[in-house]
Parts: structure tokens; sequence; C-alpha cells
């Protein structure tokens, strides 16, 4: 019997497990080496009713119709529209750094000098990364580029990431811009939002279906070769260099710890996401009730502590993209190649840092093109009778 393994039950795992079920009617066995689902999108609800993000914060963002179509159809979202507080020199605040930041941080005369000239400057709304920012010529802009990198980017970078922004790929520091905005959102998709659900149980929903048979705490290493026999194709999401057992070297992760703590009352801090860019080890402290306005009289936070990912010790979060992971994980890829019928896909599998509506958009188009060979061969085999 021809079946379909996908290993990992995080979204890209369960996205093309649920396509290849739905639209191919095949059978999908899907394999994670957790007690759980989701990846680290899993989420619970805890004794007080509160739903917590065991591995941090997920707010659903998506300027894709097609993939907030998709998962509309397993369940439905709140209009939670995100945003984040940091205390810069101990004044909550707004990130990312925008024309409102100015006059919470600065006196309004230096605020109202600063906001002409980025006007001046730039068109409104446009998003300038930080290192391209610190590129001005003017002395108060180049004050000003100088005070966000450091109260807002060098600080938490190095606790984040364990080097300077300078140091990590552009695109790190890029996903949170200056904004030259009033809008104090920390996304501007058009569609953003909390499974109404809960992620555990909308990813339950995906992989709920006659053709998907789902084992936990299931090892693809140690995996029964009886069935491993009847496998045609696998999709696999965990990283790469595991899969080939390291032969070329490790592909580097960071790493993320969250340390819960209970209150007795109602809410910790007034917003769902606070960061402390320059103060304590911690770089951001989540309280999980904001998120589907949960009813508790107690409140549980996540301090959030970042560290460099160890085989066996923690769990991989972030790749690092740079050039060197990049050259390595393409001579993965090349090597990838070699082996028939494997498709590597998700964070891990593509090393890439997706959100989640990106990874779910790559499990999409996988399959489109996969779907599209597939028809091709029918039809084929049609003609040729
Ligand atoms: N960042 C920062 N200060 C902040 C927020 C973000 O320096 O207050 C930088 C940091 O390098 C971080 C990156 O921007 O890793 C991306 O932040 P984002 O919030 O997108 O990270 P994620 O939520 O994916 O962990």
């Amino acid at each position: 019997m021809d079946k379909i393994l996908v290993v990992g039950a995080g979204f890209s795992g369960a996205t093309i497990a649920n396509l290849i079920a739905e639209r191919l009617n095949k059978k999908v066995i899907v394999i994670d080496k957790n007690e759980h689902i989701a990846g680290n999108c899993f989420d619970y609800r805890d004794e007080n009713g509160i739903m917590i993000h065991k591995y941090g914060s997920h707010i659903f963002h998506t300027s894709s119709e097609k993939v907030w179509q998709y998962i509309n159809q397993f369940s439905s979202f709140n209009q939670y529209m995100h945003k984040v507080y940091a205390y810069i020199d101990g004044i909550e605040t707004t990130i990312p750094f925008n024309l409102n930041t100015l006059y919470d941080v600065f006196p309004d005369s230096l605020a109202q000098r600063l906001e002409k000239k980025l006007l001046d400057k730039f068109q409104y709304n446009t998003k300038v990364p930080i290192l391209e920012f610190q590129k001005q010529d003017d002395k108060d802009l180049k004050f000003l580029a100088d005070y966000v990198y450091e109260k807002v980017f060098l600080h938490y970078t190095i606790k984040q990431w364990g080097v300077t922004p300078k140091d990590v790929d552009g695109l790190v520091t890029a996903r949170v811009p200056v904004f030259i905005s009033k809008d104090n959102r920390y996304f501007q998709d058009k569609y953003q939002g909390i499974p109404t659900i809960g992620y555990t149980e909308l990813i339950t929903k995906m992989l709920t279906h006659p053709n998907i048979s789902v084992c936990k705490k299931t090892n693809f290493k140690t995996m029964d070769k009886r069935i491993m026999k009847d496998i045609q194709t696998t999709f696999y999401t965990g990283s790469i260099d595991e899969y080939f057992d390291y032969i070329l070297g490790k592909l580097p992760y960071r790493s993320v710890e969250f340390k819960l703590e209970e209150y007795g009352r109602e809410f910790y801090q007034n917003n769902s996401v606070i960061n402390y860019p320059c103060n304590y080890d911690f770089t951001r402290i989540h309280e999980y009730k904001h998120y589907l306005k949960d009813k508790s009289q107690k409140t549980v936070i996540a301090k959030e502590y970042s560290e460099n990912f160890k085989i066996g010790e923690n769990e991989r979060f972030y790749p690092i993209p740079n050039e060197k992971t990049k050259q390595l994980y393409s001579k993965y890829l090349e090597l990838a190649s070699k082996s028939k019928n494997i498709y590597f896909l998700g964070r891990l599998g593509d090393y890439k840092y997706y959100d989640m509506d990106k990874a779910i958009l790559r499990a999409m188009e996988l399959f489109e093109q996969l779907y599209q060979n597939h028809m091709q061969t029918l039809t084929q085999g049609v003609l040729n009778d």
C-alpha cells in the first residue's frame, strides 16, 4: 500500500497532510516526537482556564487571501490586533519605534523637531530597517538613529541572538522596522487574530480526516521498519541536518526558555507582550489571558530567555540566517536531491524564519506543485492507454 509519511505535526506538517488526505484521497501517517501535536504553536488551557502558549505568544497574521481562507475552515479567529510595548529608560512605549514613540520618550519640542525632519525625509507609513535608518546625514536624525539602535535593538538582539544587530542577518531586525507612522500595531497585515478554539484544537481539526492517522511520541529514526516499507513519499518538517545524521555538520539554532509565573490577581501587565530591551536577562514578558480575553481572578505570565540550541537539552526555535548557514543548508539540500521522494519544509526543514502564515503558504504551494505533476502523470496515463 502506498502511503505518505509526514514527519512533524506543526502547521507545515498538518497543512501538507490535510491537503494530501483531502485532495488526493491518499492515506497519510503523521508522526511527531512530542507528546503533543501543533509543534511550537502548541497551546493548552491551564487549571485557571487561561490559554497558555507553551512556546511563547503566537499571533496569526497574514495578507494572503489564500492562507486566510484555508485556515478559517478550521477555526474562527477573534479580531485581536497585536501591539507590543517596551520599557525604554523606564518609560512604557510602543514597539516598533514610531512617531508616537517620539512623544513618549523625548520632550515635546525635540519630538516635534524630529517628527518634522522624519516626515520631510520619509513618506508617511514607510518602514525603515534600523541598519538603514542609521545612515543619516542630519545631526538630529543621526542622534535619533543612534538612540533607537541603542535603546531598542542593541541589547535586545544581544540577548536574543548572542550577537549585535550588525552580526545577524539584516532581515531579522528588519522584521521590526522604525515605522514612520502613528499606527501602533505590530503587524499591518489585512488579517490578524487568534483562533478562538486555540492552535492545538485548530491543528487537531486539520488532522482529523479518515485518511490521516497521527502517532505522537514517535521518532522518525526509530520508526518501525514494517511501516516504513509501505511509505511512498516522506514530507519532513524536522531539521535537515538531523535527518542526515549531521554528516555535513550541524545547523545552528537559537532556543528559548519560557519561565511561567502565576499571580493571584487579575492582570500582571496592561498588554499581552512587554519587551525589556535594555533591562534584565529576559527579552520580554508574555501575559497570555489577553489573547482570548480569558476570565480568571488569576493570571499567568512567561518570562522569555534566549539561549543556544543544544541537541537533547532544549528545542530548536529560530534558524540563524547568514552566509555560512545558507551554504551548509544548500549542501544538505544537494544531498537530499539524491534521495528519492523526500521533501523538506517548514521553519526547520527549509531553515527559514517563517511566520505561521508563510509556513502554511509554503506547504500549500508545495502541494499545488506536486498536485499538478500528479495530474499530469494521471492524464498522460489516460492518454497512453
Ligand atoms: N528586536 C529588537 N528589539 C525589540 C524587538 C525586536 O532588537 O524590542 C529585534 C531582535 O533582533 C529580534 C528581531 O528584532 O530578534 C525580530 O523581532 P520579532 O519580534 O519579529 O521576533 P519573534 O517574535 O519572531 O521572536
